[in-house]
């Protein structure tokens, strides 16, 4: 009889959980455990549950906002455990002082900056062209900044447009610093001038976490963090934080690319090379990711908040189910850990 295999998977994000329920499919096969640094599965998709005045609460995840039909293999998985999803919209808003930029708003602006919007729809889809190309795509290599520079787009479509979008996407301060072409997959989901449909999960990503996880929860160990990962010739050594060292057949690292960086002991070169050209903002958890004004205007001048951008993003049924509460305000921010109320 074939021995199982030893699996430890490190993460239990959607990556880590959802390689989890693959394995489970095979138990014959597979015997795996889940180790995750946190006291909480769901990663960046962490949800919480926002206190209401009647004592209720609602379950909102606000560092994930949808997905859309293309993701076939979400949309797949989730029929698979039995999840069902809401279809609902999603649109955005940028207000600075006067202009207003809307997805569902014509406004002088809007109507002003027109022929950049068109201009630069058309060399989104140039650009996508070269995707066929996968690694050897040119526009891995060029930075949006140089692009923007090259076709000469305004100062308003850069800073009163395509920044906020795009930075509140990539949760990142310097979003024009990124590739072009990693900065065009944006534009899958979402589009610069309307608004689009977009599939949001019911009940927040816990529901559905607890939907993929029914059948291995006793294999998910929470507050065990991963240390080092250590490759030897027939198997991997896993040592955590306490410095307990277990060893396993194979192991699959399902964190941020600077975490699996860290833990792998002796990276090759290309390992080096691609795990450490993803950085990641450590200061997420202080950007506000949704300022409507009445919704959040009170709280925010209590909290001495200057904004200088009013960036209202309305995340379909969640933001919607929030306005039509009872609740006066829910205070968004980037990270779901320092969320505050
Ligand atoms: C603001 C924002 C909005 C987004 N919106 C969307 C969206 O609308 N739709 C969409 O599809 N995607 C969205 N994304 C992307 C999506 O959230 C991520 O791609 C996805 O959550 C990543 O999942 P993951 O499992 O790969 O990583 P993570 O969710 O980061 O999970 C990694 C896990 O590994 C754990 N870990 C790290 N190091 C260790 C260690 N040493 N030992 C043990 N555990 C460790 C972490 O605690 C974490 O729980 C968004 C991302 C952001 C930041």
């Amino acid at each position: 009889m074939n021995k199982k295999r030893k699996i430890c998977i490190i993460g239990a994000g959607v990556s880590g959980l959802s390689s989890a329920w693959a394995l489970s499919r095979e138990p014959e096969k597979f015997d795996f455990s889940i180790y995750e640094a946190q006291d909480h599965i769901g990663g960046n998709g962490t949800t919480v549950d926002i206190p209401q005045r009647d004592g209720s609460s609602i379950p909102i995840t606000p560092a994930v906002m949808g997905f859309i039909d293309d993701h076939y293999v979400m949309t797949h998985l989730m029929e698979e455990v039995g999840y069902e999803y809401d279809k609902s919209e999603f649109s955005f808003s940028i207000q600075y002082d006067d202009d207003v930029y809307a997805h569902d708003y014509d406004t002088p602006f809007k109507a002003r900056m027109k022929p950049e919007l068109e201009r630069f729809k058309k060399l989104l889809t140039f650009i996508k062209q070269f995707e066929r190309l996968g690694f050897f795509n040119p526009f891995y290599l060029t930075s949006t900044q140089f692009i923007l520079n090259i076709f000469n787009f305004s100062y308003d479509f850069r800073y009163k447009i395509l920044f906020p979008m795009v930075s509140n996407v990539f949760v990142n301060s310097k979003p024009f610093s990124l590739p072009i072409a990693h900065l065009r997959f944006t534009f899958d989901f979402m589009d610069i001038e309307q608004s689009v449909q977009i599939n949001v999960f019911r009940n927040g990503c816990r529901a559905f976490y607890g939907a993929l996880t029914k059948s291995f929860q006793d294999r998910i160990f929470l507050k065990n963090k991963v240390k080092k990962v250590v490759r030897r010739k027939d198997s991997v050594s896993v040592i955590n934080a306490s410095g307990i060292e277990e060893v396993f057949d194979d192991v699959i690292i399902a964190c941020n690319a600077n975490h699996a960086y860290e833990l792998l002991n002796a990276p090759s070169f290309l390992e080096r090379w691609i795990l450490s050209s993803s950085d990641y903002v450590s200061d997420a958890g202080n950007g506000i990711v949704h300022y409507d004004d009445s919704i959040l205007s009170p709280h925010l001048s209590r909290r001495g908040l200057d904004t200088t951008i009013t960036l209202t993003w309305a995340q379909g049924l969640e933001i919607m189910r929030l306005s039509s509460s009872s609740t006066e305000c829910c205070h968004m921010l980037e990270n779901p850990i320092s969320l505050a109320w």
